[in-house]
């Protein structure tokens, strides 16, 4: 397989450092509110990357963990923290926000179609981890106390500056505009691995340390959590592009500086999802959460097909059309699909010769577009029997998870209802002799992929 390292920035050769064996990390998300639909974009890709593997024969172990400590609104030490923010805002406790929004956060991959990793791990059951760790770190000069915290020092670590590409100087200039500067570290980018000294004194989550009680900084939770279920050697660290800096360098140097040797060989980020603003957050512009698709009447799968349709390497432009668009697409090739004849009647003709372009789809920088179009070939392909496309298409589905070849029309109860109350107006319109508006309702509703059948008695509808 050929994937985009962003360590070396070429695509290479996947070779993991046990035949057969992948290790995986995938940073999870911070437990403090919904999860955006940007953010599901990346755990898709790496949904995807994960199924991908496995398809190609390998044997994935992966690892994700939860936040529900130490993360910063600004990604280093500085600005507030996450979710002391959420308790806040929803006057409840931090463990009661981590609760309620994991189960939210698996909820949404759920619907997505998402698996969930075989280890999810949350930040607070492994403080003795980080504490292990952190104690190592200042034994072997690493690491550094100033004023009851605990700090790494980034002129320790051997190439702290390879995987962002960027020089110091650039990144000194990032760091003055974005963060209020922390006197107590030596210099800018060093980050806390220990904080005692809280500058939020209504803190919740506290734990006793050698250093004093206190709490971990966020990039030591994904370091130690990976040490602990991975061990000394990862094959590949996923995320997105916005966790290159600070938090994928950081979690490099201090791993690497732990462990006394090179970590993991494959740093591979998905791109973001924006919106006109640019990338879409939490903060910015239309809080969009697959809650909300739902309630627009949007399948979560659509937004899936939506996403794989564009590479995971590539900036993804989200608008309601597109999505509207990428749904009308989506339904109609399901419901091609559907129609297929289900008699078994497989001819091996061409299995391995589709299989083959699958892998080599996948073995191309994970090229999700081609998966689809493959799905159109083969429903094109005259010299299939309809039995061979379905084996074929719910094999590549193991991949895709769009649930291509379910069985019964592939509208949900909203769907139902809306299409009921079309035909409601469109009759209204039809009493009231605005044939336009009623035309116009037909053919809003046929662009779908719904076509509106009158009989004698009703109108009937039949999914294309
Ligand atoms: P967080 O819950 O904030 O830690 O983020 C969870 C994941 O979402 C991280 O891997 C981020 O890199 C990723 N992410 C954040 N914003 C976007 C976006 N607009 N598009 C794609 N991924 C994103
Ligand atoms: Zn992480």
């Amino acid at each position: 397989m050929k994937i985009y390292n962003s360590l070396t920035k070429k695509i290479e050769e996947f070779i993991p450092n046990e035949k057969g064996n992948v290790k995986m990390y995938t940073c999870g998300p911070t437990v403090y509110h919904y999860a955006h639909i940007g953010n599901l974009r990346t755990y898709i890709f790496e949904d995807i990357l994960e199924k991908g593997l496995e398809y190609l024969g390998y044997n994935v172990k992966r690892v994700m963990n939860v936040t529900d400590v130490g993360h910063m609104t600004s990604d280093s030490d500085d600005g507030e923290d996450k979710m002391q923010k959420g308790a806040e805002r929803e006057n409840k406790t931090v463990y009661e926000i981590a609760d309620f929004y994991e189960n939210a956060f698996f909820n949404d991959c759920n619907k997505l179609n998402i698996k969930k990793p075989l280890i999810v791990e949350r930040a607070t059951n492994h403080i003795d981890t980080y504490i292990e760790m952190i104690k190592k770190l200042l034994n072997d000069g690493y690491a550094y106390q100033s004023n009851g915290n605990v700090y790494f020092d980034v002129s320790k670590a051997k190439n702290y500056y390879q995987l962002s590409g960027k020089n110091p100087e650039e990144l000194y200039v990032g760091v003055r505009e974005t963060v209020e500067e922390d006197k107590n570290k030596k210099n800018p980018y060093d980050f806390g691995l220990w904080f005692t000294v809280s500058k939020f004194s209504n803190q919740e989550m506290k734990w006793e340390s050698p250093w004093g009680i206190g709490y971990p900084g966020w990039h030591i939770e994904c370091s130690g959590i990976a040490y602990k279920y991975l061990g000394e050697y990862l094959d590949i660290h996923c995320g997105g592009v916005d966790n290159i800096f600070p938090h994928h360098t950081n979690e490099i140097a201090q791993s690497e500086a732990f462990l006394g040797h090179k970590w993991c060989n494959y740093w591979i980020h998905g791109e973001h999802l924006n919106d006109e603003r640019g990338k879409m957050s939490k903060s910015n512009g239309e809080f969009l959460t697959v809650k909300l698709l739902e309630e627009k009447g949007y399948d979560p799968l659509a937004y899936r097909f939506f996403c794989l349709n564009s590479h995971y390497r590539n900036q993804l432009v989200f608008s309601f059309e597109a999505l509207e668009s990428s749904q009308n697409t989506y339904r109609k090739l399901k419901n091609r699909i559907r129609k297929l004849d289900r008699s078994p009647n497989l001819h091996d003709h061409k299995i391995d010769y589709y299989k083959d372009k699958f892998k080599g789809a996948i073995e191309n920088d994970l090229n999700t577009s081609s998966m689809i179009t493959i799905i159109y070939d083969i429903l094109k392909d005259t010299e299939l029997t309809d039995f061979s496309k379905l084996y074929l298409i719910s094999d590549f589905d193991k991949v895709l998870s769009l649930n291509l070849t379910e069985e019964q029309n592939s509208i949900d109860s909203d769907t139902e209802q809306m299409i009921l109350n079309k035909i409601e107006e469109r009759m209204e319109a039809k009493k009231n002799k605005e044939y336009d508006v009623a035309d116009k309702i037909r053919d809003e509703l046929l662009e779908k992929g719904i076509r509106l059948i009158d009989t004698k008695e009703k109108t009937i509808y039949e999914i294309l």
